[in-house]
């Protein structure tokens, strides 16, 4: 799908790229909220994604297994729950670009970002300071600057943020390698998001864990915005660990389970420190309930408790979708439909009315494009959400605009954007 379209501002246009578009059937899995008995237009599956429907069946398998077996359905169930994390081990790593031994699902995201610090940042009285992206996402600050505390440093000396130049609105890669060697000798961990979920920059985790490694810092990043949007190659980058939930482009609901990548260096080191649950025990002899820790091979020696089910069955039920689809083509699509809504924006952008602050080169965003108003962005939020749309606004004044490829129609966006046009009427 690498062909390039010439983009036109008209229904009919956008009604011809979808009957174009090879992952259309895919829509029609989706739930879409309803309000008035009219269909929403909905560009919020970057906050959360919609529901997939496929998942009432998948947690229904549950209950009945519960209900007819009781605790035998640990071994008894169609999924038996003893080994339930492991069906998505395999379809997780997939989406992330890494192998089925280096993903976990469990927890929630901020729990699992703890739970990496603990084993991966070790501070030393040289090197303690963690390097963070300015703006970051407010859960991760706090767990950095937690954990900074925690270590018995202060925050304000230990924690190293990285802020665009002035008057730019995103970072710059050569700014941030060559953060990362100013402070060479101190850096003990760096951790950034993978997209920024606000201006939606995709950064070069790539570049970026290479010249952290070099400078002898640990790498993770919080994938939280970039997982299911962005195709990742986490084992053949390298970070040290990931993190991610599962509830945004994943499609796995309110409160879904978090998702976790160690690289697999990392894989076999009981000596790493770590917060040990028994779940994380060495599975053939974890009911022995010997004293000692000993944890399994793999992201899933992280592991605390046993598997949340009704937590992760939705997610089940999403990751079968995107292994159907596979990133190849879901990028595809992504490029094709933030490229339309792209050129529609700019299309109506009379007069300065905003400016979108996401980078325009596709290789350095996903599906979100995040437009800063100029004037009164929650007015003009809400009379866009009064035309029937749903879409996301973060102070002080960003609206943020989210296709998701799995469901949005390019007609979607036509309708969309027409929606934006009026409400700065
Ligand atoms: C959505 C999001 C979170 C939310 O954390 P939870 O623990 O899942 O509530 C944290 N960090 C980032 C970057 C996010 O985008």
């Amino acid at each position: 799908m690498e062909t390039i379209v010439q983009f036109e501002n008209s229904l009919i246009f956008a009604q011809e790229m979808d009957k174009n578009d090879p992952l259309q059937a895919y829509r029609s899995q989706f739930h879409f909220p309803m309000i008035n008995g009219q269909r929403q237009l909905y560009f919020c599956g970057n906050s959360l994604g919609l529901q997939p429907k496929s998942v009432k069946e998948h947690i229904n398998i549950e209950l009945e297994d519960w209900a007819n077996w009781g605790v035998e359905g640990h071994f008894e169930g169609r999924n038996p729950w003893y080994h339930y994390h492991k069906f998505f081990s395999q379809k997780m790593a997939n989406v992330v670009g890494a192998k089925a031994d280096e993903v976990v699902i469990f927890n929630t995201l901020t729990t699992n970002l703890h739970l990496m610090m603990v084993s991966f940042y070790q501070p030393t009285q040289k090197r303690y300071k963690i390097m963070i992206e300015g703006g970051a996402f407010p859960s991760d600050y706090y767990a950095v600057e937690s954990q900074i505390k925690y270590h018995g440093f202060d925050y304000d000396d230990a924690c190293i943020e990285l802020v665009p130049r002035p008057g730019e609105d995103t970072l710059r890669t050569e700014d941030i390698l060559a953060k990362i060697q100013a402070h060479k000798d101190e850096l003990a961990l760096v951790m950034i998001g993978g997209v920024n979920y606000y201006t939606g920059q995709f950064y070069d985790l790539e570049a970026i864990t290479k010249v952290g490694h070099s400078v002898g810092a640990k790498v993770g990043f919080d994938l939280a915005h970039a997982a299911g949007n962005i195709k990742l190659k986490l084992h053949d980058w390298g970070p040290d660990f990931a993190v991610w939930c599962t509830y945004k482009y994943l499609n796995s609901g309110p409160g879904g389970p978090g998702g976790c990548f160690v690289h697999e260096r990392h894989a076999n080191n009981p000596s790493l420190p770590r917060f040990a649950g028994w779940w994380g025990y060495e599975e053939e002899s974890r009911f022995m309930m010997e004293p000692g820790f000993k944890p399994q091979n793999g992201a899933a020696g992280w592991q605390l408790s046993n598997a949340q089910v009704f937590a992760m069955a939705p997610l089940k039920a999403s990751l079968d979708i995107f292994d159907e689809v596979g990133m190849d083509a879901l990028v595809a699509k992504r490029d094709q439909l933030t490229g339309y809504l792209e050129f529609l924006i700019n299309d109506i952008n009379q007069d300065n009315r905003f400016k979108i602050i996401t980078p325009s080169n596709t290789k350095d965003r996903g599906a979100q494009l995040s437009m800063s108003v100029n004037g009164d962005g929650k007015t003009i939020h809400k009379k866009i959400m009064e035309q029937n749309v749903i879409v996301d606004f973060r102070e002080p004044n960003v609206i943020r605009l989210a296709p998701a490829p799995l469901y949005n129609s390019f007609e979607d966006v036509y309708h969309f954007v027409q929606a934006i046009d009026k409400a700065f009427d």
